[in-house]
């Protein structure tokens, strides 16, 4: 992928996207887009996965469980670990917490936010020595996750009198996205602000760079200087501390057996709506078809039937798909560390009071464990690894885990390029460490759990209200061992080729509602930017404003930049989307081929060549989009509107900086990206 000086600044030549062939069209357009505590182990940890629907505007149920308060003054446990978590890994690092607080000698609670009433955080002071940790993740573009929305508007509110909370914050986030931990610094700033003492500097992880040796270098310093605060002297005890114990089940009746549901049993062969995260539709595949046209990559259209799932969606929303490993990468698995996939075990919390009873749904075959709740195709974590080292029987393999796995220089960098840098997932670790057998059970405890992929849906519901549609590119790659990795997602969809619709293939989906919209009047022009599979969402753009003029309404001005490779082989929907251009449906698209000519040409190289067209647009009000690569493409563009308003709106580049704060606040310039 290209960096920012792979921009052109000079872009001119050989212009004339696609437009240019079409200029008998008419106008062009416009645009406008976390001891008293301490005292003895105890074990703990916490529950759900994350992602709840934060546009539905329903009521957050808070049930019996709701007062942490309580909770931890009969639990004895002083410390309380909050996560604002989407994919998982907020969550993951609230255990990974808990666990070095037991080993320390402390207890502590984990809570989901969205499943408690926060507002108790004013009287954690009636808990002696009580702390407050909060692992908070920071979702798109600068928001808070879906299950910290609501702790996320008490804040803000700011009324709440948090005098005697003692706190620290680790953020999540990812520097390719413009907010970068937002939320972190938010939610550290505001509860200082309302009378909190922190106890420790807050924490910020980058996904983009090495998010696991920020959160290991910070809780480097994190636990002597909260064990200092607190009088606490640390045990030094490193071994590993099982959460849950393994009960090999083998009377249970089948039916009581999981398969793979996401959370209630049979709930994918016995669909009830409303469709959810937990719950999601059984869709069957209608279509699926290739885009490209030679060239090495594969670009899926691939259509979902929602027929009589009551599920609705607005173009711009986004689809989860809930994928299932590879079997060759399950098989090895249990090859390797030699046990039958067949068995069915549950894992159970050893802490009777965890409101989390296991780490995924149980009772299951080990089979159904690997192949549907378990992340086995990404890098290991350190924690896995330090934790598996146990069972090397070469006191070699066992010292080369452990010193990958610390947080020393020499440890961190060994990480970095033998696992990270190397793609090893945990079948690759096994495979290079022959002496490492670690029991499959405590591996499936140790493991996160696999997350459902989301994808931009590239169809309107005015014209598709039965289908979902997306456009995604297989994800394959060698890596530095040789070895072939498999994107999870991709590769499992590639195979589902409809073959009549009783032999539909049928692949679970359920809908995240975005604030990625359309213009609420139909008449305000807008502007969309979307290299190759971030053309996805204007499909589905496009579509609706088609829909519209059918049905005899005004539209505003509709204008596409899109960007690909070579016009012979990934200019996606090019048929579509000349039809496009050829009703008047697209006012203008404008087409950067990146690869048919010596010197790179990309849609800011377009932007920049079409200033005027897109100044005018800007001032008549239209709102600009952008969809897709959140590292360099979305950068670059942003730089390029930056640009374009400072000179033709004949502003200071401060002024323009303000005018694009402006137009960002009023959701006229929106991002859907991703890295
Ligand atoms: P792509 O085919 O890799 O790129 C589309 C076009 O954008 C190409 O012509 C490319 O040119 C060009 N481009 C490269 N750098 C650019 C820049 N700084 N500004 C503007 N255009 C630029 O597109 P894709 O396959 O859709 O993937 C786009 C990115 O999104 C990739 O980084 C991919 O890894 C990522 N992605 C992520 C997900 C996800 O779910 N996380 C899904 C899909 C894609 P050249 O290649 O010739 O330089």
């Amino acid at each position: 992928m290209s960096s920012i000086d792979d921009v052109g600044t000079d872009s001119v030549e050989e212009a004339a996207p696609y437009i240019g062939l079409l200029d008998i069209f008419v106008l062009s357009a416009c645009f406008g887009l976390g001891v008293y505590w301490f005292f003895f182990k105890g074990k703990k940890k916490e529950e759900p996965i994350d992602i709840k629907n934060y546009n539905i505007a329903a009521p957050m149920t808070k049930a019996v469980d709701s007062s942490f308060i309580q909770k931890m003054k009969t639990t004895h446990k002083n410390i309380i670990i909050f996560y604002g978590s989407q994919t998982g890994t907020a969550e993951e690092f609230a255990g990974r917490l808990a666990k070095d607080a037991q080993r320390l000698g402390m207890k502590a609670l984990i809570q989901d936010p969205e499943e408690c009433e926060m507002e108790d955080l004013t009287s954690i002071k009636e808990i002696e020595n009580s702390f407050a940790i909060f692992c908070m993740a920071t979702y798109g573009e600068g928001d808070p996750t879906d299950n910290s929305q609501e702790f996320y508007d008490w804040l803000q509110d700011g009324t709440a009198d948090l005098d005697g909370l003692k706190f620290a914050v680790f953020g999540l986030g990812n520097k390719t996205y413009e907010h970068y931990n937002e939320m972190g610094k938010f939610v550290d700033k505001k509860l200082e602000e309302l009378g909190g003492e922190r106890l420790f500097d807050l924490g910020l992880g980058d996904d983009d760079g090495n998010m696991e040796d920020d959160f290991v270098t910070w809780k480097e310093q994190f636990w002597p200087s909260v064990c200092e605060h607190f009088g606490v002297e640390a045990t030094g005890d490193e071994s590993s501390i099982r959460q849950y114990a393994v009960v090999v089940r083998e009377d249970i009746p089948e039916e009581k057996i999981y398969t793979g549901e996401p959370a209630r049993l049979n709930s994918l062969k016995k669909q009830k709506g409303p469709f959810d995260t937990k719950n999601p539709f059984v869709s069957r595949v209608q279509t699926n078809r290739e885009l490209h046209h030679g060239g090495e990559r594969s670009c899926m259209h691939i259509e979902f039937d929602i027929t009589d799932s009551k599920i609705r969606y607005e173009s711009g929303d986004h689809v989860a798909v809930y994928p299932i490993n590879n079997a060759n990468l399950v098989n090895g698995i249990a090859k390797i560390l030699d046990q039958n996939l067949d068995v069915v075990f549950s894992l159970n919390n050893v802490d009777e009071e965890a409101s989390k009873k296991h780490p995924f749904p149980c009772p299951c075959t080990y089979r159904t464990a690997l192949s549907f709740y378990l992340d086995i195709t990404n890098c290991p974590r350190t924690n896995v690894l330090k934790d598996i080292s146990e069972y090397c029987s070469d006191p070699k393999d066992k010292e080369f885990l452990l010193k990958i796995s610390s947080a020393t220089p020499e440890g961190k960098k060994e990480y970095s390029d033998w696992v990270v840098k190397s793609h090893r997932n945990i079948l690759a670790i096994l495979e290079d460490i022959p002496s490492c057998k670690p029991p499959l059970d405590h591996l499936c405890e140790l493991l996160p759990r696999l997350q459902a992929r989301y994808y931009s849906i590239s169809s309107s519901p005015k014209l598709h209200p039965n289908s979902i549609h997306i456009t995604a590119v297989l994800v394959e790659y060698k890596t530095l061992t040789n070895r072939t990795n498999l994107g999870v997602a991709t590769s499992w969809l590639k195979d589902k080729i409809p073959n009549g619709p009783e032999n539909a293939p049928k692949v679970p989906v359920y809908v995240r509602k975005s604030q990625f919209r359309l213009p609420f009047k139909h008449t305000v022009p807008v502007i969309m930017i979307g290299p190759g599979t971030g053309l996805a969402p204007f499909r589905g753009f496009i579509q609706e404003r088609s829909a519209l003029r059918k049905d005899g309404k005004d539209v505003g001005e509709t204008v596409l930049f899109f960007g690909c490779r070579k016009a012979s082989e990934d200019f996606i929907y090019q048929d579509e989307l000349k039809e496009y251009v050829n009703n008047g449906t697209l006012t203008d698209m404008f087409v950067a081929f990146s690869r048919d000519q010596e010197k790179k040409r990309y849609v800011q190289d377009l932007l920049k060549e079409e200033a005027d067209t897109v100044w005018k647009l800007i001032e008549k009000g239209a709102h600009i989009y952008v969809c897709g690569d959140a590292r360099n493409m979305a950068p670059d563009v942003l730089k390029t509107i930056r640009g374009i308003i400072t000179e033709k709106g004949e502003l200071t580049s401060s002024a323009a900086e303000d005018y694009l704060k402006k137009m960002q606040s009023k959701g006229r310039y929106s991002c859907d990206v991703w890295s």
